[in-house]
């Protein structure tokens, strides 16, 4: 290796300039965009003129980073209605790829891209492939569906970094197996649950990743997973496990992702700008408390995202991080605004049930939270598949559904009812009827 290549791989950012620029000049071109592309976009949507003049907003009110909340929120709906380009903000003549959301409630959403979209969104996987650890010489598996998802961004990203990359996808588990061997693959990106599987089936061919590959990082993103997932990850798989975060209809990956410090996920803020607001109010919540995150694109050319509610619940905070990085951080995402269950007046988010619940090996993935009103009161039962239930007695069956509710309620304050079923015994998808949420821990959040 040449001096001077050696030296670029030495370097701790990708981007050193962008990545940590003082706060306030970070501020100071987060404004700067935001006026640009709300004025651009303005000018080319009658779809999101509409929007701004129903708000009585006009791109020149925008003068202070307060005036930002004077915008109108851009709800999913908008997205469908404005279907399929009421919201692009340049010609087809610019267009260089296009990518969709799943559609699983309605209509897809087209993700347009031009060259200038798609170079931002390399450089910005790019950033997140250096900040975890990768180099030139490195080998990355992209485990995630390829095709429509903006899983590719993945692979634009490393290969815009000088990383190689192997486009397996999904399926075909034992190919996949043998090109991590085989290839010397050092990285892997897929789902949490995807990359257990993978370890799960290496095993059953007597394959022990951590001991026979040389896989040594993983990013994991597309579903949240709790904190206490980060170890049995890598164990399974023999990697630093590193949280990704990306929205489809933001390009998916590229958006957010774990520094070495892993107390948050960085957001590359020149090119987002990201709020966090009280899912109820609309106001900001403070620094580093829970709320909704509200996003928008500061330098896409191709469609008007600006303020786009995620409805996903985390928080986010501006607090100076120890790897130098000064963009803002994103705390994990531990449930959805529309998930949310008020029980009593407590706000209990799914994904604070599944926290408690995956510490239980016994469980088998799938739960349900039912909330009935009985005297007046708010009741809590929690559904829960366990493995193995006929094989367990009557007193260890209310042993283990004795240690649940206190588990639960040491985490959300709530004691619950628990009743144990055997596994797949419950709904797959939330109901939308009443107040129940039904989760599957493996099957969450496709982008
Ligand atoms: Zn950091």
């Amino acid at each position: 290796m040449s001096a001077s290549r050696a030296a670029a791989q030495d370097r701790p950012y990708f981007d050193a300039a962008h990545e940590t620029l003082e706060p306030g000049a970070l501020r100071a071109l987060q404004l700067e965009r935001l006026r640009r592309v709300v004025a651009r976009a303005y000018e080319r949507s009658a779809a999101y003129r509409d929007l701004c003049r129903a708000a009585d907003v006009a791109p020149g009110d925008i003068a202070t980073p307060d005036d930002l909340r004077r915008l109108p929120l851009l709800e999913k709906a908008a997205l469908r209605d404005a279907y399929p380009a009421g919201l692009r903000t340049c010609g087809l003549d610019e267009i260089i790829e296009v990518h969709s959301t799943s559609g699983t409630t309605g209509k897809p959403t087209p993700i347009w891209a031009t060259r200038g979209d798609m170079d931002a969104w390399a450089e910005r996987n790019a950033r997140t492939m250096w900040m975890v650890g990768l180099r030139p010489g490195d080998l990355l598996q992209n485990c995630f569906g390829y095709g429509l998802p903006t899983s590719i961004g993945l692979q634009y990203g490393a290969q815009h970094a000088g990383i190689g990359v192997v486009p397996a996808g999904i399926g075909r588990h034992e190919l996949l197996i043998d090109l991590i061997v085989d290839l010397g693959v050092t990285a892997v990106c897929t789902t949490p649950s995807y990359g257990l599987f993978l370890a799960d089936k290496a095993l059953e061919r007597g394959i022990d990743l951590p001991r026979d590959s040389r896989l040594r990082v993983g990013i994991f993103g597309a579903e949240p997973w709790p904190e206490s997932g980060r170890e049995r990850l890598a164990a399974a798989l023999g990697v630093d496990a590193f949280n990704e975060y990306g929205m489809g209809e933001f390009l998916g990956p590229g958006m957010a992702a774990e520094c070495p410090v892993k107390r948050g996920m960085h957001v590359w803020s020149d090119h987002l700008l990201v709020e966090c607001v009280d899912p109820e109010t609309l106001e900001p919540v403070g620094d580093g408390e829970r709320g909704e995150l509200v996003w928008t694109s500061l330098t896409s050319e191709s469609m008007a995202m600006i303020r786009y509610r995620s409805r996903d619940i985390s928080s986010l905070t501006w607090e100076p991080c120890p790897c130098g990085r000064t963009h803002p951080r994103i705390g994990r995402i531990t449930g959805r605004s529309d998930d949310a269950l008020s029980i009593g007046g407590l706000i209990v988010f799914p994904s604070q049930i599944e926290e408690v619940l995956v510490r239980f090996d016994e469980f088998a993935n799938n739960f349900c939270m039912v909330v009935e009103l009985v005297d007046n009161l708010d009741r809590l039962t929690v559904q829960v598949e366990v493995r193995d239930l006929a094989g367990l007695t009557e007193e260890a069956r209310e042993t283990l559904a004795g240690r649940i509710a206190a588990g639960v309620k040491t985490a959300v304050g709530v004691t619950p009812r628990v009743e144990l079923f055997d596994p797949f015994a419950l709904p797959r998808m939330t109901s939308g009827q009443g107040k129940t949420a039904c989760h599957r821990v493996d099957d969450r959040r496709p982008r």
